[in-house]
């Protein structure tokens, strides 16, 4: 009996303030369950998305199945010329970039990507930095996000994976393996400009690659430049753009949901 008083004298000491409250003082005050009814926000519902591993959630738009390209078009128009093995589409050297057909403002995208295992060039020499399997994926067909084999391959780190191309330099290098297949997870809020064609807002993205944060909400500095500076041209919503820079990497599983 006295171990089992004990106990109880514990429990009522361990008692928050506030239960002991409302059972004193439940005749004269709102009981807490009343209080906490006001800050209860009940609209709106979130709509129910299917999220399964491995595919796109079901609100998705799918821009690749596995099967054909027909979300895409040459970046000037007519077909797209990559091709289409096994699940996946790889560049075809020199017939140049691809480009949604749907255009695009804010988004969240999916995309996965693997670069060759073979590292050397025609001559027999090992291809590095910039040359060692290239591609990109140009937000609104402006701002890039690199696609490059970084692993083990030196070069400028504003250029390498998981950059913003010539801007911002990746927070980690989480790149796999030539050969294996890698994942950009992209959530991208597009600039703004006013009806005079000033830019009001910069864009700003997040980056993930392979699961791993790698762009933290930066804020873009204008359209992608090789040379110079990034400079901000008005536009609206506009297609998402891959790079032909020459090199056959192939991509798989793309996906995007407008936000
Ligand atoms: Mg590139």
């Amino acid at each position: 009996m006295k171990k089992l008083n004990l106990l109880t004298c514990a429990l009522i000491a361990a008692m928050p303030l506030s239960s002991m409250a409302d059972s004193s003082s439940s005749s004269s005050k709102i009981p807490d369950w009343k209080l906490a009814e006001a800050s209860e926000v009940w609209t709106p519902v979130p709509a129910v998305v299917t999220a399964n591993k491995n595919t796109a959630p079901s609100d998705a738009i799918v821009l690749f199945d596995g099967k054909s390209l027909s979300q895409w078009q040459g970046a000037e128009g007519g077909e797209a010329k990559w091709t289409v093995k096994n699940g996946a589409f790889t560049v075809a050297p020199k017939t140049g970039d691809i480009k949604t057909k749907e255009s695009f403002c804010d988004v969240q995208l999916h995309v996965e990507w693997m670069t060759p295992t073979k590292i050397t060039g025609d001559d027999g020499k090992t291809l590095e930095g910039q040359g060692r399997s290239n591609s990109g994926i140009f937000l609104q067909e402006q701002y890039e996000v690199q696609v490059l084999d970084s692993y083990n391959n030196k070069t400028y780190p504003n250029g390498q994976a998981g950059s913003v191309y010539k801007q911002h330099i990746p927070l980690v290098n989480p790149t796999r393996a030539p050969g294996v297949w890698q994942e950009y997870d992209i959530i991208f809020t597009a600039p703004t400009f006013s009806d005079d064609k000033k830019l009001t807002k910069p864009g700003s993205v997040t980056v993930l690659l392979n699961g791993v944060l790698v762009q933290n909400n930066i804020q873009i500095q204008g359209a992608t430049a090789w040379i110079g500076k990034p400079v901000y041209s008005a536009h609206g919503c506009a297609p998402i753009r891959l790079q032909d820079h020459g090199n056959p990497v192939s991509f798989r599983n793309i996906w995007v949901r407008k936000l």
